[in-house]
């Protein structure tokens, strides 16, 4: 037997938390009777689970990686309509969405899957999954300027967690430096954010490294299923 919640998650109905919302909003029915409370468990074998009175269905795990090109919204709509990551996985007919998000202007490594639990599992804080960015930003910082990301800063939604930070490259030609950041949570626009509290506003974004999984080998714009290596390590 399993909780509910988790059945409809791992069916692809939504993330966990998107269907706890959905129980709790009377829209889920087992045999036929609906159920609002969160602790009910079921078996996905024999009980027979709706969604807005439609069958879900069992159906195979995905695990994409993603290299997202700038340009590209981390969401299945955009009201503006703007370009999405959904348009890139036409050939792929299982419902998969974004294990987090990246901003529009960033590039880089997103993984998709159509298994809620685990798109949980990453994303919780609590986990703390290595996220590395090669941030190109304006002007050239100073050790200590690095250092003070490294250590925490203070940014509108609190101190940031200790970060590791590197020179890249240094480009005096045209002001610029490619700083290596690797940060353990995932606030909205972080790395930006915490660029701009140093001064040295972010020109260029690319993630390419989440947890054990780096980008490389994958071209702009393209994808590759992970390997059940990757999936057991990301665990
Ligand atoms: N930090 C940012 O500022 N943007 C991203 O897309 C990811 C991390």
């Amino acid at each position: 037997m399993e909780r509910l919640q988790k059945v409809l998650a791992e069916a692809g109905v939504a993330s966990r938390r998107k269907c706890e919302e959905l129980i709790t909003a009377g829209r889920v029915q087992v045999n036929d009777e609906v159920v609002t409370t969160l602790g009910v468990k079921v078996n996905p074998a024999l009980d027979k689970i709706k969604v807005d009175g439609k069958s879900i269905r069992r159906q195979t795990k995905v695990y994409v990686l993603f290299n997202k090109p700038k340009g590209v919204i981390t969401s299945a709509q955009d009201p503006e309509g703007r370009k999405t990551v959904t348009e890139f996985f036409k050939d792929i007919k299982e419902r998969i969405y974004p294990i987090g998000r990246l901003d529009y202007d960033t590039e880089g490594l997103l993984l998709l899957t159509n298994d809620g639990e685990f798109a949980h599992l990453l994303t919780h804080p609590k986990h703390h999954v290595p996220r590395t960015y090669l941030a190109t930003v304006r002007g050239v910082p100073h050790g200590s300027q690095l250092e003070k990301l490294s250590q925490g800063i203070k940014l509108e939604d609190g101190m940031t967690a200790p970060a590791e930070v590197e020179y890249q490259d240094i480009d005096q030609d045209n002001n610029e430096a490619v700083i290596k950041i690797t940060i353990y949570e995932g606030r909205n626009r972080q790395v930006r954010r915490m660029f701009d509290a140093i001064h040295h506003p972010v020109n260029k974004l690319k993630r390419v490294q989440f947890g054990p999984i780096q980008l490389t080998g994958v071209p702009r714009g393209r994808y590759r299923f992970l390997t059940q290596d990757e999936i057991e390590e990301l665990r």
